[in-house]
């Protein structure tokens, strides 16, 4: 009787999700979202957006990734506004390519300077950053675009909100590469605490499949879910273009979604254990599709 008790308990231990390990620094990413709170809020037209931008390129370029800054005007509600992409590439074999995403960033909300954007925008980045370390050369290219312009001014329409995206999607129109992405996995709100990702139904089964097959082998189940509604986010344009794509969002983010969009969105809510948890089933995702 004993002896069936330790093996258990051993069992239990085996089980134990905390002792699945994980190649993503999470404690490197809390440090990561905390640079960009420094540089201050990355709403639109602002500097520290722009300085945003050319830190990321500068990580790009340390990690040994192509990078290309894409910066565009655009006219809204007669004001001319200024957004950049920052466009990384790990070149690999042949024309096909996977795509990352993520938003850098911040909404500007009247009244609420010190809304820090931590976790929607600032951990997608810096998850972002850190996956650049970890993904390796080999198999098909992998393109990594940090849009700009996700958030809307005032509602989301046509030439309001996922600006970014749209304009990323349309150029691979464009230049007649669509039909060499194969797979987009966007990241976006993936380190609170409490962590799960409820995943928006508008993304493809398979993918999904894919997230949760991983999730299960890692003894992260408990984390991840196929979600029941649509989240409107910067993996639409390309789903709108047959482009097999995913959203990884926690969007329910404090009692209620509370925190977000808020000055409760702050890096205190985080988790490093939630990066490494996002960051490593992004990888193993990522060494299926290529
Ligand atoms: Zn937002």
């Amino acid at each position: 009787m004993r002896f069936i008790f330790i093996v258990f308990l051993v069992l239990l231990t085996s089980c134990d999700e905390e002792a699945v390990s994980s190649r993503i620094d999470g404690e490197y990413c809390m440090a990561l979202v905390q640079k960009q709170i420094d540089f201050g809020p990355r709403v639109l037209n602002s500097k520290a957006a722009k300085v945003t931008t050319e830190w990321i390129a500068s990580e790009a370029k340390k990690a040994g990734w192509e990078v290309e800054i894409d910066e565009w005007t655009e006219k809204h509600r007669g004001k001319v506004n200024t957004y950049r992409n920052v466009i990384c590439t790990l070149p690999g074999e042949g024309k096909d390519f996977i795509l990352l995403g993520s938003h850098y960033d911040t909404k500007t909300i009247a009244g609420m300077p010190n809304f820090v954007s931590a976790n929607d925008g600032g951990s997608s980045t810096a998850l972002l950053i850190e996956l650049m370390k970890h993904i390796p050369k080999g198999g098909k290219s992998v393109r990594m675009v940090h849009f700009d312009g996700e958030e809307c001014e005032v509602n989301y329409a046509h030439n309001d909100g996922l600006h970014g995206s749209k304009r990323y999607a349309s150029q691979l129109v464009l230049s007649g590469e669509l039909r060499n992405c194969k797979a987009m996995i966007l990241l976006d709100m993936i380190a609170d605490k409490d962590l799960h990702i409820a995943i928006p139904a508008n993304g493809d089964d398979s993918l999904k499949d894919l997230a949760l097959e991983v999730a299960k082998k890692n003894n992260w189940s408990q984390h991840f879910s196929k979600g029941k509604t649509s989240v409107l986010d910067d993996h639409v344009p390309f789903v709108d273009l047959g482009v097999p794509a995913i959203d990884l969002i926690d969007f329910n983010y404090g009692p209620n979604n509370s925190y977000w969009h808020t000055e409760a969105d702050t890096i205190e809510k985080l988790s490093p254990r939630s990066f490494e948890i996002v960051g490593e089933v992004t990888l193993q995702m990522l060494e299926k599709l290529r």
